[in-house]
């Protein structure tokens, strides 16, 4: 709370102070642009006048000189327009690149502030909803169908942190570029499979259909596949309806091998649509949303998909669901 009140106010401020510095030399320079300009035409009007009281010199030559004073005072007119314009566009450009830093890191703060609250949450509830089923198991006698289902809870519950944990982990290697990956031939069916089942007995009740070439073979490292699919049928889940399909395809073809996860959720603006791989970065309003999450997922996504040679992309159309898309070079022994 502290937080969201002090954060708004101290970039306010800062936003004052550099909009009032950012006038206050613009002013200053036009200022002394002026200044000068004043100084030169009096020096000129000075120049000119010694020359008139100067009688004894001859009408040609007067005329001569008095040109030479004009001249001299007009180049010294263009010489500093000229060092003020240089100067004004060293001020422009130096101002552009400090708003565009400040306001980057403004919002990288912003989305680190809202991304501690997010993963605290996050974390804070699979442990919680463990250790009351924990407790329940120890402190009643139960029956098996119960719990059966306390203990397959507190498992769906324990996978949901652990692949928290393997996501902040991940994404900390990617990001200090420690990763080295430990690629080998895979069939990629068989893994996208067992991914698939994993996430479907974390999320009962909904329908992960798996489909496609079932030869397709890539190089790739085993877990960081897992990871990708389960992050992408994560949020097809998270973000449909219980009632339709979330679909996981693979096709391949010589070049390369595709695979997708389609769902029949809400979709995506086509201007959130490039958004949504940047690290932290989650569509909505922080205070209204409704789902969870940490904006890691899709960030890892691609970060794996380029450690592959793969491309990842989205196609969505709002209201009508949105299909990823992992392009991976194809592997023929
Ligand atoms: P999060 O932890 O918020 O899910 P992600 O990086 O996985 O983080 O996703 C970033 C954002 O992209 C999400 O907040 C969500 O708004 C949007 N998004 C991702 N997948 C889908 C999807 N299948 N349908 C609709 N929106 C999605």
């Amino acid at each position: 709370m502290n937080l969201q009140l002090k954060w708004p106010l101290k970039r306010k401020a800062l936003s004052i102070l550099y909009w009032t510095l950012l006038f206050y030399m613009v002013l200053a320079l036009s200022y002394w642009w002026f200044a000068l300009e004043k100084q030169n035409r009096q020096i000129e009007f000075i120049r000119l006048q010694e020359l008139k009281i100067q009688s004894g010199t001859a009408q040609s030559a007067s005329q001569s000189i008095e040109s030479t004073i004009t001249d001299y005072a007009n180049r010294k007119t263009i010489q500093y327009t000229a060092e003020g314009l240089t100067f004004l566009a060293f001020i422009v450009l130096g101002a552009v690149v400090v708003f565009r830093a400040t306001r980057r890191q403004f919002r990288l703060s912003e989305q680190q502030q809202n991304w501690m609250m997010a993963i605290t949450h996050e974390l804070k509830t699979p442990i919680a909803v463990t250790r009351l089923n924990l407790e329940t198991l120890q402190k009643r006698e139960l029956e098996t169908s119960v719990r059966d289902k306390l203990l397959n809870n507190s498992i769906a519950e324990t996978g949901r942190l652990n692949q928290l944990c393997s996501n902040v982990l991940l994404a900390a290697q990617f990001d200090s570029g420690n990763y080295r990956a430990n690629k080998m031939p895979l069939n990629l069916f068989d893994v996208v499979s067992r991914a698939a089942e994993d996430t479907r007995s974390r999320y009962p009740g909904y329908t992960i259909e798996v489909k496609g070439d079932a030869t397709a073979n890539v190089i790739a490292e085993e877990w960081l596949i897992v990871i990708l699919v389960s992050n992408l049928l994560e949020n097809a889940v998270a973000y449909s309806p219980r009632e339709k399909p979330v679909t996981l395809e693979i096709q391949g073809n010589q070049q390369n091998v595709q695979l997708q996860v389609s769902d029949h959720g809400p979709g995506i603006d086509a201007a959130e649509q490039k958004k949504i791989f940047q690290k932290f970065y989650r569509t909505g309003n922080e205070l209204t949303r409704q789902k969870k999450g940490t904006g890691l997922g899709l960030y890892l996504c691609k970060k794996i998909a380029e450690a592959h040679n793969a491309r990842i992309s989205v196609e969505s159309q709002p209201g009508k669901g949105s299909r990823f898309q992992v392009s991976f070079p194809s592997f023929h022994a």
